[in-house]
């Protein structure tokens, strides 16, 4: 697949996103991983980023070990974190945010959900992601983070996400995972 899957546009811009939304590196020329997640309440997208991956690899630094090694076990014990087969093609791993990871829900079953996907330039690199969660599984998952990972993802979606002052009071659980 040489394009990037509508399901990874940018709902603002209707087109592929271009720069990280952190350092505002250029992506798709660039020969750098990154990630784009989307979350979404019902059919309305409410947050959507597009990640480097050196800025992803700095808030990875900045997660604790212990969230990490929740997180991990959480996915663990609730997926079966298969090795993409042999000639899997991005089409096919597509199919992969058509459900919950952990649970296994239908995405149009789910009140909310987020997905996220690896790509370098226009490619979706098949593996473990794409991943969808369902809000019922991220809230399983948050409630295990430590406090301090939890400021670290607040600060992050202050920073690079400064909306109005009712949107900066959602609940922990309106917000999208870093997988
Ligand atoms: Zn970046
Ligand atoms: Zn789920």
């Amino acid at each position: 697949m040489d394009h990037i899957p509508e399901q990874f546009h940018s709902f603002e811009t209707d087109e592929p996103f271009t720069n990280c939304c952190d350092c505002g590196c250029e992506l798709i020329e660039s020969a750098q991983m990154y990630m784009v997640q989307k979350n979404f309440k019902g059919k309305e997208c409410i947050m959507e980023y597009a990640l480097c991956n050196a800025c992803k690899e700095k808030l990875d630094e900045q997660i604790s070990g212990e969230s990490k090694e929740k997180l991990f076990d959480f996915l663990f014990d609730h997926t079966e974190m298969v090795e993409a087969p042999e000639g899997y093609t991005a089409e096919e791993s597509l199919k992969q945010i058509e459900e919950c990871l952990t649970c296994g829900k239908k995405r149009g079953k789910c009140k909310g959900y987020s997905y996220s996907g690896l790509f370098v330039g226009s490619i979706l690199i098949p593996g473990p992601m794409p991943m969808m969660i369902c809000d019922d599984c991220q809230e399983k998952i948050a409630d295990d983070l430590s406090e301090h990972t939890k400021d670290v993802k607040d600060k992050f979606y202050e920073e690079n996400f400064p909306g109005p002052p009712n949107e900066m009071d959602l609940p922990q659980k309106g917000k999208p995972m870093f997988i």
